[in-house]
């Protein structure tokens, strides 16, 4: 069989059935129904009963079910059926959440496939790279993901990394000729780009060949596929508290049991309070809990627009306490305006190009051609294009790069359109735009010099003259002080001199001064060249340039970001910016946003010559970088990292990646992140906006908040009981509890007053403290205080009670007790909605459900104190009404006590105010 590499272009099309233009989306839609999705084939999603199922055996689920058969043989068949209802309804309610938490594990998911530029419809359109089908015309560019296996038809430079596949570490070059008929490795086909490899340089275009697992990555993906669920830190560290607390409370319960025994109860009772009190008490449910919250977390994130691929990063973000941002289209729009063109001895600046402002500056190209070539060179130079608007009242629509649309915006304002440019000078060879560089060069064929131009483009004339024994030219643009590095010539007043240090300084001179207003200034030159297409080597192309002059644009910052920088600053979150750009444009932005600490910036050349005590030294105090490098950002988040810091840092380019895999959270740009940065990242920003990083981090405190108000809720309630049963024996007293009574507390009404705070929508203070140390317990901040002594206060509160009634020979005092216990945690729940805040001041309407769980656990416990089918299962008594007034005063006690602890903690933090 031939295969892809072996035939031409044209062969190739013919077979998959294809044209260079492109499938039109019928065809596709047909392909994709015949051939299925793009995509490697998936761990299955969990069905609903294989989660009951995991719910139904696990550990203690097991015990207890095993306990209450031997107790139905030993003779109480009742009480087992009763156990088996609660541990049936308590999988159910296990299994709703879970359900639907690996539903949104999933989508989140399938929201993380990049998206693909393809022609369809003789259009280019970006469609998900799941629903690429054979005989798609993709086009590629570095930092791209390749999407399916394809044949190249045209290759720019193109360089891809094949490691995952070939594990060759170097990038590939790749070609859109014919190879060999003979059989090739994989690693050799040099005109084939493969699924899951990266473009790392460069573009192409290419025809699809192989999508899913029909491609070469899916023959070998079965070994990659077992989508083993990770843990977080924290569900880590909850394990191994489970596990420790587990042998605590098996001690206790095993002195219980012995004690009971010893006392004389029976075995069969001892046993299932022994085991009901294990169940109950053992928090083996934390982890679980844990992915809910975490889950359900991401998906309010990405209501706010921020989506989460790495599960982690949703408690991660609640400890940031610095974010890197860069500043393009992060800190400020990413809408780009040509405000200022300068030639060598001419500067212009110009408004908003509106076509009032054409017959005017018509007028000044004519007269002033230098400007006519700095245009021009800045249009041709350029990946960006206009396209037509389908509608007169439209405007033409911008494609491309901000930076780049701006100038092809500004040149076509002047008449110099980028599509006539591009027929009479077409681009024949390119070295592309990287942030290391900072430079972007295009070689073009030149015009016959018979060839008549366009009106506007005539004042092109003068130096057409100049280039016309050449075979081509080369334009170059970029960051001024990169650029003139690699000009030894300037343009001048239509001929070109040599480019003395005067001359340097001078443009430098003027270049800083619009950057200090904020203007982002680009160097454009030109190289004329000897050579023809074939005989350029890009490689030495980046030298002998003549300068032409430079073009300043304004991007607005972004009006939201000032509170969002506000908010950090309250939060204890220290915002630092690290850019690519000028550094007195950096500081100009970064003053307006209240960002700057000081007047100081760091260039990445500073950067470089700093040792890593120094570097240390100095990402304590500074808050702007400029003009640094993919290695610099690197090297920013480990020293932040050595010293302790948790570090948010965003990123957008290829050479990003390293940076955002390093950084606690790496925050890729959902609008102008390449593949390869979103996959590196833990959270894809999809407004590429700062304010959504720190709404995540809001929401990343919310869950963790949550997390810690579950556990306290749960283990205070838990130590109580335990307290309660045992340290009854001790006064003489049978358990005040029943093993029925006990499961019943846990398994149900907690289940879903506990689930139920985890909803909790967040503190008033929550961006008003400093964030939680990443190293920091979660029993710290007082939650292990809570629980030990809240519980031994409800412990001894709910045996004074039985006490007094048992005593007196009341046969409610194990109702009495009961009652109380269910009454004070829907009263504690209540209080723990709020760490620092009263109930009173909490509106009961922002947790609905809480509200729905404490109405519904107290109709429930009715039911069991009043319903005589109920009452004979749990052994209740019905309470008269002033047994039952006085459990309800008794059982508010906690919450008082926790009501009294906080108002103190707000006394104090107010007279330290
Ligand atoms: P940030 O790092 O905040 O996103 P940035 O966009 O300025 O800022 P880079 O994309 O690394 O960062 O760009 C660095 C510099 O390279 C810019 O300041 C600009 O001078 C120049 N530059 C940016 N885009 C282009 C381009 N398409 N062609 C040529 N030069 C460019």
């Amino acid at each position: 069989m031939t295969l892809a590499y072996q035939l031409d272009v044209s062969e190739v099309l013919r077979q998959l059935d294809a044209r260079a233009e492109g499938l039109d989306t019928a065809e596709a839609e047909r392909r994709l129904i015949a051939n299925g999705y793009n995509e490697l084939a998936q761990h299955k999603l969990d069905s609903w009963w294989t989660i009951l199922w995991r719910q139904l055996t696990a550990t203690m689920v097991v015990i207890l079910l095993v306990a209450a058969i031997v107790s139905g043989f030993l003779g109480d068949v009742r009480e087992a059926i009763a156990i088996f209802a609660i541990v049936i309804f308590n999988a159910a309610l296990g299994l709703r959440q879970e359900y639907q938490a690996e539903r949104a594990i999933a989508a989140l998911k399938r929201l993380a496939v990049p998206t693909v530029r393809v022609r369809r419809d003789r259009q280019v359109a970006e469609i998900s790279a799941r629903e690429l089908v054979r005989g798609d015309i993709v086009l590629l560019e570095a930092g791209n993901v390749v999407p399916a296996d394809c044949r190249l038809l045209e290759s720019f430079n193109l360089r891809t990394l094949e490691a995952s596949l070939t594990g060759e570490s170097q990038p590939v070059d790749k070609h859109a000729r014919t190879l060999a008929t003979t059989a090739l490795p994989v690693g050799d086909r040099g005109n084939m780009a493969f699924m899951g490899t990266v473009v790392a340089y460069g573009r192409g275009v290419a025809a699809v060949t192989a999508t899913g697992m029909a491609t070469e990555l899916g023959r070998i993906a079965t070994a990659i596929q077992t989508t083993h669920r990770q843990l977080t830190p924290l569900q880590l560290r909850l394990e191994k508290l489970g596990k420790g607390l587990a042998v605590v409370i098996l001690a206790i319960v095993a002195v219980i049991f012995g004690l009971g025994l010893g006392r004389g109860e029976s075995v069969s009772d001892m046993f299932l309070t022994a085991v009901s009190l294990a169940v109950a008490a053992v928090p083996e449910g934390l982890p679980a809990m844990v992915t809910i919250a975490l889950a359900l977390g991401a998906q309010r994130m990405l209501e706010r627009r921020a989506l989460i691929r790495k599960l982690p990063a949703v408690e991660t973000l609640g400890s940031v306490d610095v974010i890197c941002s860069d500043k393009t289209g992060t800190l400020t729009e990413n809408r780009m305006t040509v405000t200022s063109l300068s030639t060598i001895t001419q500067q212009m600046d110009v408004t908003p190009q509106t076509r009032a402002t054409v017959p005017q500056t018509r007028l000044v190209l004519k007269d002033a051609p230098d400007f006519a070539l700095l245009l021009a060179g800045a249009s041709l130079c350029n990946d960006a294009h206009l396209e037509p608007a389908s509608d007169r009242s439209e405007r033409a629509r911008e494609v491309g790069d901000p930076t780049e649309t701006a100038l092809v915006v500004a040149a076509t304002a002047w008449d110099l359109e980028k599509g006539e440019l591009e027929t009479w000078f077409p681009r024949i060879a390119e070295l592309p735009f990287d942030s290391d560089r900072k430079l972007m060069t295009t070689v073009h064929a030149l015009p016959p010099p018979d060839l008549n131009l366009s009106a506007a483009a005539m004042a092109l004339e003068p130096w057409r003259l100049q280039v016309k024994d050449c075979q081509s030219v080369a334009f170059m643009k970029g960051a001024v002080d990169c650029a003139i590095e690699i000009c030894d010539r300037a343009w001048v007043a239509g001929c070109c001199l040599p480019l003395d240090s005067a001359l340097r300084r001078k443009i430098l001179a003027d270049s800083d001064r619009l950057a200090s207003e904020g203007i982002r200034v680009l160097g454009v030159a030109f190289r004329p060249l000897k050579k023809r297409a074939h005989e350029i080597d890009t490689d030495a192309l980046e030298r002998q340039f003549a300068f032409v002059g430079t073009v300043g644009t304004v991007d607005p910052a972004r009006v939201e970001v000032q509170t969002a920088i506000q908010l950090c600053r309250s939060a204890g979150i220290r915002p630092l910016m690290i850019t690519g750009d000028h550094p007195l444009t950096a500081l100009h932005i970064a003053r307006k946003l209240g960002l700057s600490e000081g007047d100081r910036v760091l260039t990445g050349m500073e950067l470089d010559r700093l040792s890593d005590s120094e570097l240390a030294r100095q990402t304590e105090q500074v808050a702007v970088y400029a003009r640094v490098s993919p290695q610099n950002k690197l090297d920013i988040v480990r020293s932040l990292q050595q010293r302790g810091h948790v570090v948010a840092m965003t990123g957008d380019g290829v050479n990003d990646a390293p940076a955002l895999k390093q950084a606690h959270i790496g925050v890729a740009m959902g609008i102008t992140g390449t593949d390869v940065a979103k996959e590196a990242a833990d959270m894809v920003l999809l407004d590429d906006n700062f304010a959504t990083i720190v709404a995540a981090t809001r929401e990343g405190r919310v869950i963790y908040d949550n997390i810690r108000k579950f556990i306290k809720f749960t283990l205070t309630g838990n130590s109580g009981e335990l307290w309660a049963i045992a340290i009854a024996p001790l006064l003489g007293m049978p358990l005040p509890l029943l093993p029925l009574q006990i499961l019943w507390i846990n398994l149900l009404g907690d289940g879903i007053l506990a689930i139920a705070l985890s909803v909790e929508p967040g503190e008033r203070s929550v961006m008003n403290r400093p964030p939680y140390r990443a190293s920091e317990s979660i029993f710290g901040r007082g939650v292990g205080r809570t629980i030990v002594w809240v519980g031994l206060q409800l412990g001894l509160l709910l045996l004074t009670i039985a006490y007094a009634y048992w005593s007196h020979n009341r046969a409610e005092w194990q109702t009495m007790a009961f009652a109380t216990l269910a009454f004070s945690r829907i009263a504690l729940a209540q209080t723990m909605r709020s760490d620092r805040d009263s109930f009173f001041q909490l509106d009961p309407r922002s947790n609905l459900p809480l509200l729905g769980a404490a109405i519904a656990t107290a109709s429930l416990q009715f039911a069991v104190l009043y319903l005589s089918v109920l009452q004979h299962m749990f052994v209740t008594l019905p309470l008269s009404i002033e047994d039952l007034g006085l459990c309800l005063v008794v059982s508010t006690v906690p919450f008082w006590a926790i009501e009294g602890e906080k108002a103190f903690a707000r006394y104090r933090l107010n007279s330290k105010a």
